[in-house]
């Protein structure tokens, strides 16, 4: 069976960027994923054959080897036992895919010998106001951070770690496989380059504790759902000394109760009585920033969209700044007295009935005479 490229499985130049991969999974997964195409065979194996060009792709020494020596640098068997490598395809459903691309989950299951420390989300919930106007937001984060007594090192205090007498330090060795030489990961020091012989009792030899980290975000003004901060080396400490992987704070702005946003324009609606609609005037409307006068002009129908310039949201992205929408919507009077039934009924009838009315009310006007052409035609 000849397989095909894993860069053009994946749709990429073999100078893809790690990003570059993880975007090409995720839209190829979620298109392809057994969830989606129930017992449909070919997108099954095309889901198999994505997952398989990502897993390599996606970690540094599997890619290497990849590129250096292609398929065979896995079909000779070069790869350690099991670990699920290849072939194994564990029908798992969608969150293993959103761990893999966010990397939420604590460790990389083993199988990965890179040493940086996972990235880490922070699920950030604000209020228009605060996503508006910016925050600085104390973060509590559960991780690993640096082992103290041995300083990353893993190694008892007053010990040192030494170089791994297999692979000289270099993680990898070198296996013949018929033709090909095959890097393979150290199997005395599991890639590390280093064996420690007398372990600092705090980590395990580990070089990282776990601990609930507290820090502080600057949250820039403008921030709306979906967007992501990422403070850099504040994810999990490394192993043994190894760089801290990055801590990615994803933003989602809570429902406000009179606004609602879209990109960087706020829209509200606001109820006016009748009275106003009909003879304009000036009402009062609600901002980010306070109350403000609009003017109506006189006959205004519901509905209508009055928009108020610089009054929405400040981009974070540039110096824009989004506009303030107001819809007004007409409110019918409730609980009249009866000295205000009599005024309306006066009102009404000085509108009067029929043709008469259509000067007051041509939308009704033009309504009716649009149905009484209807049942004509129907005749
Ligand atoms: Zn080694
Ligand atoms: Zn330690």
């Amino acid at each position: 069976m000849s397989k095909r490229d894993y860069y053009e499985v994946l749709g990429l130049s073999s100078g893809a960027t790690e990003r570059e991969i993880k975007k090409a999974y995720k839209r190829l997964a979620m298109k392809f994923h057994p969830d989606r195409t129930k017992g449909d065979k070919d997108k099954e194996e095309q889901f198999k054959e994505v997952k398989e060009a990502y897993e390599v792709l996606n970690d540094d020494q599997k890619r290497a080897a990849y590129d250096q020596y292609g398929h065979a640098a896995f079909e000779q068997g070069g790869h350690g036992g099991g670990g699920g490598f290849g072939g194994g395809f564990g029908g798992g459903g969608f969150d293993d895919i959103f761990s893999d691309i966010f990397g939420g989950g604590r460790s990389r299951g083993g199988q990965s010998h890179n040493r940086r420390g996972s990235d880490l989300r922070y699920n950030l919930d604000l209020t228009l106001e605060e996503a508006v106007k910016g925050k600085t937001v104390e973060l509590k984060v559960p991780t690993y951070v640096n082992c103290e007594p041995c300083d990353g090192s893993g190694a008892k205090k007053g010990s040192s770690a030494s170089t791994c007498s297999t692979c000289h330090g270099h993680g990898q060795v070198q296996m013949r496989q018929g033709l090909f030489a095959v890097q393979q990961t150290c199997p005395t020091c599991s890639g590390r380059g280093k064996v420690i012989k007398d372990p600092c009792t705090k980590c395990r030899g580990q070089g990282r504790v776990e601990k609930t980290k507290t820090l502080s975000a600057k949250i820039p003004a403008g921030v709306d759902t979906g967007d992501r901060i990422r403070l850099s080396g504040e994810g999990e400490a490394g192993e043994m000394g190894a760089p801290a992987g990055d801590l990615y704070v994803q933003v989602n702005v809570r429902d406000h109760k009179i606004f609602v946003r879209d990109e960087n324009n706020l829209y509200c609606e606001v109820p006016i009585s009748f009275t106003s609609a009909a003879l304009g005037g000036e009402i009062e409307v609600p901002t980010l920033e306070g109350k403000v006068k609009l003017k109506i002009p006189s006959e205004t129908q519901t509905g209508k969209m009055f928009r108020l310039r610089g009054k929405g949201v400040k981009s974070v992205r540039s110096s824009m700044t989004g506009d303030l929408m107001c819809k007004v919507v007409i409110e019918t009077p409730v609980n009249l007295n009866s000295e205000q039934k009599e005024l309306l009924t006066k009102l009404q009838e000085s509108m009067g009935e029929g043709k008469a009315a259509g000067h007051n009310r041509p939308k009704e006007q033009g309504f009716f005479d649009g149905v009484k052409t209807f049942f004509d035609n129907l005749k």
